[in-house]
């Protein structure tokens, strides 16, 4: 028999999950409404009985307690079903490669698309999944989801296993940075949660990215060019200036890793009458973000000086904080997690994200969410794959973190 965690995955795969940035509306693309009905049904056939999903395209089902402590608290298990809009996503054609035996694995739709044995060296006689050559896999989160339902499978299956009030949810949207926009925290009503949409075997991550966005606006005086002289100040060479002054050696994303921010120009739109300048500016102490961008305003406006007759403005949007700052505050979240990879006889890696999660997003809106392994890898690339027996020992992880909770509850 297929391994039941394998059979979703190779099944939800084949579903059209890309979002859109370019979309208003919620969810960004009706495929995902579509995959998102049919995992309901899947729900309801395992007999999670409110399983069902929202106008905004989220899944919500519960799994009811078994313990007859009365305090244990609920706790919540999510991932997203959309995937990243930046690469082919239709028509997957999932591979098993069976007992893997430690050569590269050349992908039959494109032989360009190599993965290097080298890479795959602790996946020895495993089950490796990966796409054709030309698409994404989406084991990015597909992964992650079919390990939830399978999970959730096996507690509805064994009432003996003794747990508090499970909740899971499916989330749209995540790739663009909207999976947490609409997410009912006080309907999903847990104590914490973890999302299922990491890395290698063993991995939790609880610390993210604190960010900003940067808008800078440099302002000039356009006229017809055969008239210009001494009139026209033109936007584009200020702007020009500016992000020239920007740091070269230091503080950008290709020249910092580990624990070091940044400051990164990402976009411009450039006219002569004004050019907007889009950074992201990055840290994981909060309190060096105010730092960064301070040394932006002062490189900003030493430029405008340099252009007489040029202005520009400057404007801030918080985007994300590092969960840490909440995480910190429930120490229980993180290490019930530890405790059930260790039962699971994995070594606990722990990684610091650089970049942010809807994790993020959710603990700082009430629901602490770190970030569990999935057995994701080379995510957003056509090179993506993921093991069978990872995603089994996700599932078991997932089972054994309930009893973690139960466990650890007095009462
Ligand atoms: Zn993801």
């Amino acid at each position: 028999m297929i391994s039941p965690v394998l059979e979703r995955f190779l099944r939800y795969v084949q579903y059209d999950t890309r979002s859109d940035d370019s979309s208003s509306t919620v969810p960004s693309t009706p495929s995902q409404m579509i995959f998102q009905k049919a995992l309901v049904a899947e729900l309801l056939a395992l007999g999670l009985k409110d399983a069902a999903v929202d106008a905004n395209g989220y899944v919500m089902a519960t799994i009811p307690a078994t313990t007859k402590k009365k305090t244990v608290p609920a706790i919540g298990f999510i991932a997203h079903v959309d995937t990243s809009p930046e690469m082919p996503g239709a028509h997957v054609r999932p591979i098993v490669h069976a007992k893997y035996d430690g050569r590269d694995l050349v992908l039959p739709d494109d032989p360009t698309a190599v993965l290097r044995g080298a890479d795959l060296a602790d996946q020895i006689g495993h089950d490796i999944v990966t796409a054709s050559g030309t698409t994404l896999l989406g084991a990015d989160d597909k992964a992650g989801v079919a390990e939830i339902v399978t999970a959730a499978e096996h507690l509805a299956g064994h009432p003996e296993i003794p747990h508090g009030v499970v909740r899971i949810a499916f989330t749209p949207d995540e790739e663009i940075g909207r999976g947490a926009n609409h997410f009912d925290v006080a309907r999903f009503g847990c104590a914490c949660a973890y999302t299922l949409d990491g890395g290698g075997r063993g991995e939790i991550e609880f610390e993210s990215f604190s960010a900003d966005l940067m808008t800078v606006s440099f302002h000039g005086f356009n006229t017809h060019p055969g008239y210009a002289q001494g009139r026209m100040v033109n936007a584009i060479k200020v702007a020009a200036d500016f992000v020239n002054r920007l740091p070269k050696g230091d503080l950008s994303p290709e020249t910092t890793g580990g624990h070091e921010g940044f400051v990164h120009p990402y976009v411009q739109h450039s006219g002569v009458d004004r050019t907007d300048v889009k950074l992201i500016v990055r840290d994981f102490a909060t309190g060096e973000l105010a730092a960064k961008e301070a040394l932006v305003e002062r490189l900003a406006r030493e430029a405008s000086a340099a252009w007489p007759g040029s202005r520009v403005d400057i404007r801030i949007d918080q985007q994300y904080r590092n969960m840490r700052e909440v995480l910190d505050r429930h120490p229980d979240v993180v290490e019930h997690a530890r405790e059930a990879i260790r039962r699971e006889g994995l070594p606990v890696v722990t990684k610091s994200i650089r970049g942010g999660t809807d994790g993020s997003r959710l603990s700082f809106m009430g629901l602490p969410t770190p970030n569990l392994f999935a057995g994701e890898h080379n995510f957003h690339s056509r090179l993506e794959w993921v093991s069978r027996q990872d995603m089994e020992k996700a599932v078991d992880v997932i089972v054994t973190l309930c009893r973690v909770w139960e466990e650890r509850t007095a009462l």
